[in-house]
């Protein structure tokens, strides 16, 4: 492979393998994205169904203190007991003892109306405590609540999280209400208020049972300055404020398949790359292929002009002979030929001679065209003056066959960088073949200009025959004919529009051919104005 191939094939592979790794690596991106949003999605969601589940649980052993609670303020029995005369043995069997044996309940107080403790247990034993001392901040607003329901309607808990020496409590308050009858035996009479308070601590033993009961696992309680948690729930105190928090490390389901996802996310990665990677190998392959049967191509298009450049050139010589003497031999310049049959045929050898040697000459000047040996000037060029200078050859002729010439040249000056020689070539075989497919009485308008965007133009047209849409293509490959009368074209070779083409397009130029049959034909050239 030579150098220019070489370069063609890693341009081909560059082309081609970075839409590869872009899309490679938008879709790694946008996968690691899909994954860590359902991770995280995943998680919030465990996290929310964990916290719905706390608060559950607290509610549920908010309505289980209260109904004990309940039963007490309820209970006649327990109001006289524990209000009207007061029995410390009958309050340790049904509320001290019996409620840390029974229920859990850490702590029981009895406070009459006036706030002061009648009976105080703490873990089933009666102790000279005041609960207001302990439980300073919040027992008094769960105890005024607890009082201030409608003494003639049914009681109502009051309860609410309350904090005792760096621990949390849960507390239900209740009104242990007496009446009496009034003389008349119908008026039911208030008696101020007493209340029964029951707490429970939430020590590590209520935690962990929890904790294992309703899956929520290192169950604790974290007060709200300990730093961020993973799902965790308030608990709030009688005056609404949040004294601690009951955290949790709840099951991240998310955190759980990352691994899984990352691990087929690595698998998808690496499948793709693979194939991308033998894809790219292949297309390498392919190019190189490609290149190589370009090269080969090149090398036989080359050899071929190679081939016809010499043959043409070793043609000529004789050729010129051929002509020259039998040009002789016709004007009988050294003598008479004496029989008039052999001039005729000297005349016929020379018109052969001179048909051949267009035709070679053709021949090898597209040969040398394709095969990039011919040589082109660059030099300033004025167009309108070659247009001129070239147009003379066809006047007779355009005479001759009534066909009327028209110039509508531009006055601007048409300067091009270009070659002369080459471009009065061009416009010979434009011209000439106007002229020759276009009956008498016809009109060809020769035009040049100048565009806005500095581009100049040489434009040809005639009102011939013109060319059938399909037959386009053909005119313009070598020996492409297709005139359906040959007698206006006797010596015409099919090569001068291709060699028109090629040679516009060497001298930097574009050539276009426009044509329609019965109505004529254009051909255009235009150049970047020097
Ligand atoms: P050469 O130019 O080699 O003497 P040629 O004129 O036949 O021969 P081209 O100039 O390549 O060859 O043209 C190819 C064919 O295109 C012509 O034979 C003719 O059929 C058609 N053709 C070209 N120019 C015109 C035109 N102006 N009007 C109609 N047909 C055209
Ligand atoms: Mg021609």
């Amino acid at each position: 492979m030579n150098n220019q191939n070489v370069q063609s094939v890693q341009d081909i592979y560059k082309k081609l393998s970075l839409p590869f790794w872009a899309l490679l690596a938008f879709s790694f991106i946008s996968m690691s994205v899909l994954v860590a949003f359902v991770t995280y999605n995943q998680n919030q969601k465990a996290i929310a169904a964990s916290v719905h589940l706390a608060k559950a649980v607290i509610a549920a052993n908010e309505r289980k203190m209260n109904s004990t609670a309940l039963d007490y303020g309820y209970w006649d029995q327990a109001v006289d007991n524990l209000v009207d005369k007061p029995d410390a043995n009958w309050a340790d069997n049904n509320v001290g003892s019996f409620l840390f044996d029974n229920s859990a309940i850490t702590s029981s107080f009895v406070m009459d109306s006036k706030n002061k403790p009648v009976f105080s247990f703490v873990e089933g034993k009666q102790v000279d405590e005041n609960p207001l001392k302990q439980f300073s901040d919040g027992l008094d607003i769960l105890i005024t609540k607890a009082r201030s329901g409608d003494p003639a309607s049914l009681p109502m808990p009051a309860a609410g999280f309350l904090k005792y020496s760096g621990d949390i409590y849960f507390a239900s308050v209740i009104a242990l209400t007496t009446y009496t009858t009034s003389s008349e035996g119908a008026d039911v009479i208030r008696q101020t208020r007493s209340v029964l308070v029951l707490t429970r601590k939430m020590d590590e033993v209520f935690l962990s049972a929890m904790s294992r009961d309703y899956l929520l696992p290192n169950l604790r309680i974290v007060f709200p300055l300990d730093g961020p948690v993973d799902a965790s729930t308030p608990l709030v105190a009688p005056d609404n404020s949040t004294i601690a928090n009951l955290s949790w490390n709840p099951e991240l389901p998310g955190t759980q398949i990352l691994p899984w996802l990352i691990a087929g996310l690595i698998c998808i990665f690496l499948l793709m790359a693979g194939t991308a990677y033998i894809f790219l190998g292949r297309a390498r392959g392919f190019s190189i292929w490609l290149s190589d049967a370009r090269e080969q191509a090149e090398n036989a298009n080359r050899a071929k002009s190679e081939f016809l450049a010499n043959m043409s050139h070793e043609l000529r010589t004789p050729l010129n002979a051929i002509i020259g003497f039998s040009d002789i031999i016709h004007n009988e310049i050294l003598g008479p030929v004496g029989t008039a049959k052999y001039k005729e045929y000297a005349h016929d050898i020379n018109d052969a001679g001179d048909h051949l040697l267009k035709l070679i000459n053709e021949v090898l000047d597209l040969a040398k065209i394709e095969a990039g040996q011919k040589d082109v000037v660059q030099e300033q060029v004025n167009l309108n003056e070659i247009i001129k200078s070239t147009m003379k050859y066809f006047g007779n002729w355009a005479t001759r066959k009534q066909i009327q010439l028209n110039f509508e040249l531009n006055d601007d000056d048409l300067v091009i960088i270009s070659d002369k020689k080459a471009l009065t070539q061009i416009i010979l075989n434009i011209v000439s073949n106007a002229v020759k497919f276009t009956p008498g009485g016809g009109t060809i308008t020769c035009s040049s200009s100048l565009t806005k965007d500095r581009t100049v133009m040489f434009s040809v047209m005639d009102t011939g025959i013109g060319i059938e849409e399909a037959d386009i293509q053909k005119v313009m490959m070598p020996f492409g004919q297709v005139s359906p009368d040959k007698t206006n074209n006797p010596d015409g070779t099919g090569l001068g529009l291709p060699i028109t083409s090629k040679l516009t397009n060497l001298l930097g130029g574009q050539f276009l051919l426009k044509s329609k049959p019965g109505v004529g034909t254009q051909v255009t050239i235009s150049f970047p104005a020097a």
